[in-house]
């Protein structure tokens, strides 16, 4: 452990120097965000997409699936680069991954990894086994847009409050509001508020802004919610379900913000949202206090960070919450 070249910050610094060099040179570039985009994500994708296009390249920003990116997320698209999967070429020049925990975190885009002729990884999960020729993978980044910020950094790119407000989305929201952000994180966002981003204007649409169905729709689902002081280990676990008769109350964006409610519930160190993603299909995301669940997600074939990951799991709602239990038990 003691050459300095060991060290995964010296892994981190050649793979975005790398990046940036593969970026640098790159005609035609197509950005991928994992399926149901959230902010750092997209705006990751965006933010690499618009510096790229800006320089000439042929650009498309995708991701496998909804079909429409989240209504919140369309104005960090300032460019206009965001494409439907079925218009990503199927042997892409240079692909790039963009906060893609897994391969499958593609969707039905998972294949274009193969037949690209070159592609690059940017991402943040510590679950992530690493994939694709170049890899920029840091767990200890707190967004993957902290990672793009980097490379964009290394390619010599300036930073305007278009592509800013990309990465600032990032940063707040995989911070839960910079709650999770050290002095470096700040130190960006700092930088970026210099080059001009409005904070306001970037979160407004994103936190800030429901329709007033969404209030009646929250208050249906945290009206049923179930504590269950004993799961976990006796500290506490907090669940709510979503069928998919209530989803399609809320905007997809909005479905994600409603374990950050359930979180706050000072007797559960875990909270669980089950939301129906088929016919008995369940897409669970799991927000902790100090557990790790993202051993629970891994060992329940998903993924994520120690205090916010997920995993898909199929069967009756009291069953899969069930199997998390027993995990999240152990
Ligand atoms: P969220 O609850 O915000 O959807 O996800 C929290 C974290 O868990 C994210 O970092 C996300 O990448 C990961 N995650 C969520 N759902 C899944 C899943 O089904 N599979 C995997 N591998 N990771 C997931
Ligand atoms: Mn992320």
């Amino acid at each position: 452990m003691s050459a300095a070249t060991d060290s995964p910050e010296t892994d981190v610094a050649t793979a975005v120097a790398a990046a940036a060099e593969l970026l640098g040179s790159a005609r035609d570039v197509t950005l991928l965000a994992h399926v149901q985009p959230d902010a750092d994500a997209l705006g990751s994708a965006l933010a690499l997409g618009t510096v790229l296009a800006r320089r000439g390249a042929q650009v498309r920003v995708s991701f496998g699936s909804p079909a429409g990116a989240p209504e919140s997320l369309r104005p960090l698209d300032a460019l206009g680069l965001l494409v439907p999967p079925d218009e990503v070429p199927a042997a892409p020049d240079l692909l790039v991954m963009c906060d893609t925990a897994a391969v499958e975190r593609l969707g039905s885009l998972a294949d274009r990894l193969a037949a690209a002729r070159a592609s690059l990884l940017i991402d943040h999960h510590a679950s992530n086994p690493g994939f694709g020729d170049v890899q920029v993978l840091d767990p200890s980044a707190e967004a993957t847009a902290v990672l793009v910020h980097r490379v964009l950094t290394a390619m010599g790119a300036a930073i305007d409050a278009t592509v800013g407000a990309c990465l600032y989305a990032g940063l707040v929201t995989d911070t839960s509001g910079f709650r999770r952000a050290g002095p470096a994180a700040h130190r960006m966002a700092a930088q970026l508020l210099e080059a001009g981003v409005d904070v306001e204007a970037v979160l407004r649409p994103i936190s800030d802004d429901h329709p007033f169905s969404w209030l009646g729709a929250l208050a249906d689902v945290l009206h049923d919610a179930r504590l269950d002081p004993d799961a976990a280990g006796g500290l506490g676990l907090v669940s709510a379900v979503v069928p998919v008769a209530l989803m399609e109350r809320f905007r997809v964006e909005e479905v994600d913000g409603v374990v950050d409610l359930l979180r706050t519930a000072s007797e559960a160190d875990v909270a669980v949202v089950a939301k129906q993603v088929g016919p008995r299909r369940w897409s669970l995301s799991m927000r902790s206090r100090t557990v790790d669940v993202a051993a629970a997600a891994v060992a329940l074939g998903g993924g994520g960070h120690p205090r916010a990951a997920g995993v898909t799991l199929d069967g009756e709602p009291a069953e899969v919450l069930d199997r998390l239990k027993a995990v999240l038990g152990r």
